[in-house]
């Protein structure tokens, strides 16, 4: 890999393999098993390596092309598809998952028929929609019956447990109650079935806060962590919780530096609209020293979310190719060739890590 070559996201192996040990421990503490979810970075085989030597139990991703190449570089991890089955991805569905989240009575059947034809077997963990109105069953009775369904009548499928999945469309906190609430639906459905589900799946990053408090309710057994092994950043800044011990630098991003000019800030002539149509506002700061990076939306999304290293640069804008960065009240002197480094949040990471066009380098703990 050419370590010259920009823009470079760099992603650190020994920090991630850290985050997933810590994250996973202090799971484990609490009777909690770790799925760790790898579609933040495109799956990335390395990061996937990173995560089951720190611990994780399986792997999960919403995407079945990434669970394929993990299948293929290692037949015996245990994989999860997080997303609902399309019902035109079933047969790769029972090939490259062990088990995958459902809530589609049509596509459970569906899922059997092709066991059976493959003489194979599937598990599965049924969904409840506790209030984040994403995927999910609403009402216990209908997942009751379709716990059911599943137990008795698909010969082919195991009832592996029930899970949810909060904080994603409707932005709701996962909470103790809530914990006790997706409890009490797995309790019914054991009532239902006559035995223990092996899975009670209680939600994502966002919910690793109760296991830090140490208040899940003793069934929650297994959470599915993507976001706080990768980048550390959300239960930090969002959630203001302490975790010293998570790093949020395994991935950063490296852009060079093309122009450094000092210009106006305020743009000069008629405003109208800008590359994407928007009417954005614009503050007048006066003449400003400005540098502009070789990287732009079409590599990480939103430059609000990306991060610099150096506090004393202010990320003024973007265009699809081009990020202008505000150096007035940097004592660095950047010039042009210089290479700036930024930390990020999810999104960033997710358009980075899938941009084939840049470089990615791997930092090894040897
Ligand atoms: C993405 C996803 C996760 C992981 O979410 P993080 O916030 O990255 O921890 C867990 N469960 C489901 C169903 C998901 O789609």
């Amino acid at each position: 890999m050419n370590t010259e070559s920009y823009p470079q996201l760099r992603i650190d192996l020994g920090k991630l393999k850290d985050n997933a040990q810590s994250i996973a421990s202090t799971c484990a503490d609490s009777g909690i098993m770790v799925s760790g979810v790898v579609k933040g970075c495109g799956g990335m085989l390395e990061v996937c390596q990173a995560m089951l030597d720190g611990g994780c139990e399986s792997l999960g991703s919403s995407r079945i092309d990434q669970l394929k190449e993990i299948k293929k570089y290692d037949g015996r991890i245990e994989t999860l598809l997080l997303r609902l089955p399309m019902q035109s991805e079933i047969d790769e569905v029972i090939y490259y998952a062990d088990c995958s989240l459902n809530s589609d009575k049509e596509t459970l059947a569906l899922l059997n028929q092709s066991c059976e034809r493959k003489n194979t077997r599937h598990k599965v963990v049924l969904m409840a929609d506790l209030g984040d109105l994403r995927e999910g069953i609403w009402y216990l009775d209908d997942l009751v019956e379709l716990a059911m369904f599943v137990e008795f009548e698909l010969e082919r499928i195991d009832l592996h447990g029930v899970g949810t999945n909060l904080g994603c469309y409707g932005s709701i906190k996962p909470t103790k109650e809530k914990m006790m609430e997706l409890s009490d639906s797995a309790d019914a459905i054991e009532k239902a079935i006559g035995r223990q589900l092996d899975i009670v799946s209680g939600g994502a990053t966002s919910s690793y806060p109760l296991v830090l408090n140490q208040e899940m309710p003793p069934k929650i057994n297994h959470l599915r962590i993507g976001e706080n092994i990768l980048l550390g950043r959300d239960l930090k800044d969002y959630f203001g919780i302490s975790m010293p011990e998570v790093h949020s630098d395994a991935f950063q991003l490296y852009g060079q530096i093309i122009e450094i000019q000092t210009k106006p800030s305020y743009p000069v002539g008629e405003l109208f609209i800008d590359a994407f149509g928007n009417k954005p506002e614009y503050v007048d700061k006066g003449f400003r020293k400005r540098a502009i990076v070789a990287v732009g939306k079409q590599d990480f999304g939103d430059h609000e979310k990306l991060i610099p290293l150096n506090k004393e640069i202010d990320l003024v804008g973007s265009s699809s190719d081009h990020l202008i960065v505000d150096l007035t009240d940097d004592q660095q002197h950047y010039k042009t060739g210089d290479v700036l480094v930024f930390n990020m949040y999810y999104q960033p990471m997710l358009h980075l890590c899938a941009n084939t066009e840049i470089s990615k380098v791997f930092i090894s703990p040897e």
